[in-house]
């Protein structure tokens, strides 16, 4: 596919009202076809302002999780860590975000469950995280407890896509929460 234009990521990442059909078009070629260029303008976009990314057409169908035991105020070292609660389509998302600020770098472990049935993990599910810029890092599966861990770069925004299809629900689990 062909790169969008400057203005059609503008108008994707920024715009009150883009055209559906578009910000379907740079979603794809941003998530699947993972494209580091047009993801790194993207978020340049966005500067970092997290009041944008919430209202960005891009990011509008990410899942907010709720944060429960956020430690930011007991720093232990470099590393603060955040738990996260959400549900997800047939999904709930438990997932602690460890913060490492010295290797800038964010590590994730989680686990998948049966919405409403807690005691039930969902193992071998496909997960994919997305976002800007590009995650550098494979995607992975559940294990057989419905955990995973897997680990990112800390400067940029993220969300975990719970299933290997497009539309597949998606929670967000990184917006840059030192602010
Ligand atoms: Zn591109």
């Amino acid at each position: 596919m062909a790169h969008p234009t400057r203005e059609e990521l503008s108008e994707c990442a920024l715009g009150s009202a883009p055209e559906r059909e578009l910000v379907r078009r740079v979603r794809q070629h941003l998530e699947v076809e993972r494209c580091s260029a047009c993801s790194a303008t993207t978020f340049d976009l966005l500067s970092g302002d997290t009041a944008r990314v919430r209202r960005s057409p891009l990011m509008s169908r990410w899942l907010r999780p709720t944060r429960v035991g956020a430690r930011a105020g007991t720093r232990v070292g470099a590393a603060a860590d955040y738990q996260l609660v959400c549900a997800a389509g047939p999904f709930t998302l438990d997932v602690l975000v460890r913060d490492c600020e010295v290797q800038r770098e964010l590590r994730y472990v989680g686990q998948v469950t049966h919405a409403g049935r807690i005691h039930e993990p969902v193992a071998s599910l496909p997960l994919r995280l997305v976002g800007l810029p590009v995650p550098a890092s494979d995607d992975t599966t559940t294990d057989e407890f419905g955990e995973f861990t897997f680990a990112s770069a800390r400067d940029g925004v993220y969300a975990l896509r719970l299933g290997a299809a497009f539309d597949a629900p998606c929670v967000m689990v990184w917006e840059g929460w030192d602010a």
